[in-house]
């Protein structure tokens, strides 16, 4: 039986029971099962705002325009990220007209603080981070650097639903974190996100641009009973259609109660790979995880010689990984920067995602790791 890199797996039972609670009640759309949805990932992560939208690239593209408009940053200032991510994290600062300028990875494929520190300039205004696979990497020295040079933190969390950092929500000091609840994520739904600004006013604002930029306040008052004056609202901003929808907040709910399980699951198959692949540390390099970080462990990483040929020869096997990522400045968009990451442009050319979810057995990753090690020691 083939090895797929990521199957979903879904409480059915769980799911279809709050669907057809919003079926029932006629309400599938923002409201209802969003907000408790809201309320319950507040009080999973001890996060004092979160706001359900329908992606996670939604949600960064509001976080660099909120701040860029609160903060007053001017086009062509700059913030500080990685070339390996999903292009989602970078569109978004393009899209605010400001400019990504990348720093490099350390072992941890995370952003590299002393490089960071590095690329800082006076028209520096913030550090975008993604927790590569659920990994933390070195968040916590990235967040003093932060603090003393007055720079806004932005994590990119898509991967990282369930990490903590001794003991707590990872990132919980960054001025604001984006989740995925995107199909293959950790905590999979169909397509959905969360924001969760540190600040409330960043958290109503975001509710607003996030709906055409209508602002139902004004006249919330004036609502009676029947739900009269609905129509009149005021707009504020020129908004987008981002918000996250009741039935997408149904299969999370469901789900939440099986994440911490589901991660330490991954975490053991992470330990599978990592015992099976120890004799070989010339061949099979892993991913450093810092000591205090309990990663989600939404990847596997490992980095080898000849990444294509693996690749090939698993799939000839029926195994079948990814990458995660190709360097960003290796497409035309990010070209600019080309040259200036050496080892995010190493690594986008010798990682590979092996097999991770939560329908894997102890043989599935036996399997996979003879035929990994065979490869590599042939
Ligand atoms: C999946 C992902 C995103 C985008 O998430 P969506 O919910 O699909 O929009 C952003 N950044 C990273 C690192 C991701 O893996």
């Amino acid at each position: 039986m083939a090895i797929q890199l990521f199957v979903p797996t879904f409480d059915v039972d769980a799911c279809l029971e709050n669907i057809r609670l919003c079926l029932e009640k006629g309400w599938t759309g923002m409201g209802y099962m969003t907000v408790q949805f809201e309320d319950k990932w507040k009080e999973y992560t001890g996060l004092p705002h979160a706001y359900f939208l329908n992606s996670a690239t939604a949600g960064l593209n509001l976080a660099v325009e909120i701040f860029k408009e609160k903060y007053g940053w001017a086009a062509g200032d700059e913030i500080i990220t990685t070339p390996l991510t999903f292009v989602s994290t970078n569109h978004a600062i393009l899209l605010s007209n400001l400019q990504p300028v990348f720093a490099d990875v350390d072992d941890t494929l995370c952003l590299d603080p002393a490089s960071v520190e590095e690329r800082i300039t006076e028209k520096t205004r913030a550090v975008m981070f993604v927790g590569m696979g659920g990994n933390a990497g070195h968040l916590d020295k990235i967040v003093e650097i932060c603090k003393k040079r007055s720079l806004k933190l932005i994590l990119d969390a898509a991967h990282m639903a369930g990490t903590r950092i001794n003991g707590e929500t990872a990132g919980k000091e960054a001025d604001v974190i984006v989740y995925s609840f995107q199909a293959v994520k950790n905590l999979p739904t169909g397509d959905s996100g969360m924001i969760c600004f540190k600040d409330a006013d960043c958290d109503a604002v975001a509710r607003k641009k996030a709906w055409l930029g209508i602002n139902k306040d004004t006249y919330a008052r004036s609502v009676n009973a029947n739900g009269a004056y609905k129509w009149k609202y005021d707009v504020e901003y020129v908004g987008y259609k981002y918000n996250g929808n009741a039935v997408m907040a149904a299969i999370a709910l469901a789900q939440l109660p099986h994440l911490d399980k589901d991660n330490a699951y991954r975490r053991q198959l992470a330990e599978w790979y990592a015992e099976g692949f120890k004799p070989y540390p010339d061949k099979i390099k892993l991913v450093e995880v810092p000591e205090n970080c309990e990663s989600s462990r939404h990847l596997f990483q490992i980095i080898v010689e000849d990444r294509d040929g693996l690749m090939a020869y698993l799939n000839e096997h029926e195994i079948y990984p990814g990458v995660h990522y190709v360097d960003n400045t290796q497409y035309r968009m990010y070209s600019y920067a080309k040259g200036t990451c050496p080892k995010a442009a190493y690594v986008s050319d010798h990682v590979i995602s092996l097999p991770m979810h939560l329908r894997l057995t102890r043989e599935d990753v036996q399997t996979v790791i003879r035929c990994v090690v065979d490869y590599v020691t042939k």
